[in-house]
C-alpha cells in the first residue's frame, strides 16, 4: 500500500503544488487548511506522515502538533513543519513538541520529498516484522502466510490474513476501522456501512482463532489493537 500523507496548509496554491509532487512519486494525499479537521483526520485516517504548516487560521500549527503528540492513536506519526522566516522561535517549539523536521518556505518540493522518504525509512526500519511470531498459542509466519493456534493449521482468507498481520504490524497501537478498511480494502472516505465490515472479519478472524484470538482487542467506536 501506497503511503499516505497529510497535508496541512491553507494557502491553495501550497497545496496543490505538494499534491501534484507527491502524487508523482506514488503517495496518497489528504489535505486540510484547518487545524482542527486536522486532528480529526489524523485521528480517522492515520496517515504515514504529516506536513504541517505553522501558520494556520484557528489553530495554529504548534497547536496541531501538541494535539497529534498528545493522541493515543498517532503519537508515532512523523511530522514535518513548514514555517515562514519570521517563524524561527516557532520553529524551535515546534521541534521540542515532536516535530520530526521542518521546512522554511519557499522550498524546494524536492528538498521536501527527499526528507519524507528518508523519515518514512527510518520508521519502517523499526516496524520491520519478524518472520514467524510466536506470541502464547498463535504462531504467524508471515512468509509462508501460515497462522497455527496450537500447532494446529488455522485456514484464513487473504482479508483476514492482511487483519492480522496489519494489527501485529501496529506493534500494540490502536488502528482505526477506516484506517484498516482503506489499508485492507482499498476504500478510501469509508461510510459506516462500510466500516462494519472490518467489524465482520475482526469476528470471523476471532472465531478461527479460538484462544489466540485474545491478543486482538477492541477499542470502542474506533478500532483495534494486537496486545
Ligand atoms: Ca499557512
Amino acid at each position: 500500500m501506497k503511503e499516505k500523507i497529510l497535508i496541512v496548509e491553507d494557502e491553495k496554491d501550497i497545496v496543490k503544488m505538494l499534491e501534484y509532487n507527491l502524487k508523482k512519486e506514488g503517495f496518497r494525499t489528504v489535505a486540510t487548511g484547518n487545524g482542527e479537521d486536522a486532528l480529526d483526520l489524523v485521528k480517522r485516517k492515520q496517515p504515514d506522515l504529516i506536513i504541517l504548516d505553522l501558520m494556520l487560521p484557528g489553530m495554529d500549527g504548534l497547536e496541531v502538533c501538541k494535539g497529534v503528540r498528545k493522541e493515543n492513536t498517532a503519537v508515532y506519526i512523523p511530522i514535518i513543519m513548514l514555517t515562514a522566516k519570521s517563524q524561527e522561535p516557532d520553529k524551535i517549539v515546534g521541534l521540542e513538541l515532536g516535530a520530526d523536521d521542518y521546512m522554511t518556505k519557499p522550498f524546494s518540493p524536492r528538498e521536501l520529498i527527499a526528507r519524507i522518504k528518508a523519515i518514512l525509512r527510518r520508521v519502517n526500519k523499526k516496524e520491520k516484522l519478524p518472520e514467524i511470531l510466536k506470541i502464547g498459542e498463535l504462531s504467524v509466519d508471515f512468509s509462508k502466510i501460515r497462522v497455527t493456534v496450537n500447532n494446529k493449521l488455522v485456514e484464513l482468507t487473504a482479508k483476514e490474513f492482511e487483519l492480522l498481520k496489519a494489527l501485529i504490524k501496529a506493534k500494540g497501537r490502536v488502528l482505526s476501522r477506516d484506517y484498516l478498511l482503506d489499508a485492507i480494502w482499498g476504500v478510501d472516505n469509508a461510510m459506516e456501512i462500510q466500516t462494519r465490515t472490518v467489524d465482520v472479519h475482526i469476528q470471523t478472524l476471532r472465531k478461527k482463532l479460538k484462544g489466540g484470538a485474545e491478543h486482538i482487542v477492541t477499542v470502542k467506536n474506533y478500532g483495534y489493537r494486537f496486545e
